[in-house]
């Protein structure tokens, strides 16, 4: 066997083990791998934020999860490091291996922020293929990038429309959904193309939903889109 299918087969092997609901106080206590690990480090990001230690231990196990916690509160990492990790322990890498995380996200300059997150964690030994279809380029020229793609992150209606137009655009092989600032999502309007796009979509797959806010039409969204998910709010400390 090659050492790759040893270091995931280790991997996998913690993440079984580990116990979600322990206290975590920094990254190096979570089973990572080792270009995870070193794009950590390489970004000087080393204590997790509160709802990064609850979010990040369940959602490497494959739970869905509902995370509500502020702005600025590190909802980003939360839900990039368990696409990077998941993907990387089903060996979810390269063009055959098709698409595997959607992530979804209000507006282009919020999808720009995410991908340059997931850019700087990416860098140091991560293989996959990610990329961004938030219109701005010729559908075409979309299309084309999308069909190499392991990892997209875009916005509702544009992805709509390729899972609408787009007959050679696959993703049976989708594992993880995040949706992402999902009180703003609907505060957009964007409820009807998030819905339509969930039917795209495998029903056998992991969601993530973020939000800043809890609101009844986000647990509306939540209803639909999750399956037997775990509920995570921090708030502000006194
Ligand atoms: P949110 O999506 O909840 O608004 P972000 O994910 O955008 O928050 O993170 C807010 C800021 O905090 C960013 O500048 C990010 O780099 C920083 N940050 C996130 N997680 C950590 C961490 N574990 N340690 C230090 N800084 C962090
Ligand atoms: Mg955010």
């Amino acid at each position: 066997r090659k050492r790759d299918d040893v270091d995931v087969e280790q991997l996998a092997q913690s993440v079984v083990q580990l116990d979600p609901k322990a206290t975590f106080t920094s990254f190096s206590d979570l089973p990572l791998s080792a270009p995870t690990t070193a794009g950590l480090k390489a970004a000087s990001f080393t204590t997790l934020t509160d709802i990064q230690a609850k979010a990040i231990p369940l959602a490497l196990k494959g739970s869905d999860i509902l995370g509500a916690a502020k702005t600025g509160s590190g909802k980003t990492l939360s839900f990039i490091l368990p696409v990077l990790e998941n993907l990387y322990r089903a060996q979810c890498v390269g063009a055959d291996a098709g698409l595997g995380a959607m992530i979804i996200s209000p507006t282009r300059e919020l999808a720009i922020q995410i991908f340059d997150v997931l850019r700087t964690i990416g860098r140091k030994g991560h293989l996959f293929a990610a990329g961004l279809v938030i219109g701005g380029k010729g559908l075409q020229e979309e299309q084309d990038a999308l069909a190499r793609m392991n990892i997209v992150v875009c916005t509702p209606g544009r992805i709509l429309q390729h899972l609408s137009q787009t007959a050679a655009f696959n993703v049976d092989n989708l594992r993880m959904l995040v949706l992402d600032e999902a009180d703003r999502i609907l505060d957009m309007g964007f409820k009807r193309d998030v819905d339509a796009i969930l039917e795209y979509l495998p029903a056998d797959r992991q969601t993530l939903l973020f939000s800043a806010t809890q609101t009844k039409r986000v647990s509306d969204l939540a209803r639909l889109s999750l399956r037997d998910p775990e509920y995570i709010s921090v708030h502000e400390a006194a």
